[in-house]
Formats: structure tokens, sequence, C-alpha cells
């Protein structure tokens, strides 16, 4: 990646602690930071829209794509029934190029992501106590109590895996923890420009 032009910047964090916002805020307020779009197998929620929150897509096309080596990882996400996974195109182009692109995307992706770029900026948002996580998943209301209850699990699980990336950032609140990330994206040498047009995801994701 050193050789790259653009930056990776990757930022993951259990269910419910509100990265969606954050990377929305920071997509908002970044217009050279890009987003990388991933492929998914799982529906649709209400309000998600295909090629903009995800490429919604059967199985059947996932694994065609998978076998030609069209993701730069992927992988079926822990808790979750479904694959998801970052297409080459949504990424390689952009740093050729230049970019700054953001993923947000689970630690096994990761994990993955640094075998490929070790140079990429890792950041894992936090909630300070695990409990947040709970209240927010239940403000959310999108899940049953069995999915909730699932994705509670899931989401404590994620917890431990903190450790892994180059930077935490604690989300009591949204400013600081956009502060927090802007400050580091800064250091790394972000800064606020008009080279692209703001995007936002329109989804439910945290
Ligand atoms: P959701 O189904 O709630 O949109 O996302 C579930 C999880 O999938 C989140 O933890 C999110 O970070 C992760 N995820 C989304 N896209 C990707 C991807 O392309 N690769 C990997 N490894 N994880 C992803």
């Amino acid at each position: 990646m050193a050789s790259l032009p653009g930056k990776l910047v990757v930022i993951s964090g259990p269910s419910g602690v509100g990265k969606t916002s954050i990377l929305r805020r920071l997509l908002t307020d970044l217009p050279d930071l890009t987003p990388s779009v991933s492929a998914t197998t799982r529906p649709p929620r209400v309000g998600e829209k295909d090629g903009v929150d995800y490429h919604f897509m059967p199985l059947e096309d996932f694994e065609r794509r998978r076998a030609a080596g069209e993701f730069l990882e992927c992988c079926r996400v822990y808790g979750r029934q479904h694959w998801y996974g970052t297409l080459v195109a949504e990424v390689a182009p952009r740093l050729a190029a230049g970019d700054w692109v953001v993923l947000e995307i689970d630690v096994e992706g990761t994990l993955s992501i640094l075998e490929r770029y070790p140079a990429a900026i890792t950041i894992f948002v936090e909630p300070s106590h695990p409990d947040q996580l709970e209240q927010r998943l239940t403000g959310r209301g999108t899940e049953s109590p069995e999915a909730m209850a699932r994705r509670l699990e899931v989401a404590r699980r994620e917890l431990l895996e903190a450790y892994r990336y180059k930077h935490r950032v604690i989300n009591d609140d949204i400013e600081s923890a956009v502060t927090a990330i802007k400050t580091i994206l800064a250091e790394a040498g972000l800064t606020a420009g008009t080279k692209h047009p703001a995007h936002t995801p329109s989804g439910a994701r945290t």
C-alpha cells in the first residue's frame, strides 16, 4: 500500500455502536473520503438502496464472483447467516487514483484487508459500556427479540476484538467520536477538500 497514492480506512465496531451515523457524518464533512459499497447476500432492509448501501446479490452471484477473484475479502460475518464482501473494483482503482477509501466491515474482513494493505488505517468504534449497545439496538426496533439477543451476543464477542485495531474510538457522543476520527485521519494526511461530492448511505447499518 505504501506505493499507492490513496489510503484505505477501515471502520469496525459492534452492532448498535453507531457506526453508520458516524460514517454518514464523516462522508458529509470529508468529501475526499469515498465509501466502498460492499456486496451482500442478505436482503435489503426498509430504506436501503441497491448500489448505495450494498450491492445486494443472490448467493449464486456472490459465489461466482468470489470464485472469479472479484473480492478483496469476503466472509460469512460472524453471527449472521449471510455473506458480505469488499469488491476489488470498489477499492483498487480508487486507491490507484489517489482517493481515500473507507470500508465499514467486520473484524475478520479487517484482518484479511491488513494482509493485503498493512498500512490501512484501522479504527474500532466502541461504547464506553457494553450495556449501551442493548439500549441502542432496542431503540432501533428493527429486530425480533430472538434476533436482538443474537446480535447482542455477537456484539459482545466483537468488542473483545478491539485490540486488533490501530485506533479505538469511544462513541458515547457522536460529535466527540467524529472529531476523534477526523483527528486520526488528519494526522494521516486527510484534510477537508472538494475532490468528490458528498455521499451518504441511506440505510440503517450500525
Ligand atoms: P448489516 O447486515 O447490519 O448491514 O451488517 C452486518 C455486519 O457486516 C457489520 O458488522 C458490517 O461491518 C459487516 N460488513 C458489511 N460489509 C462487509 C464487508 O464487505 N465485508 C465484511 N467482512 N464485513 C462486512
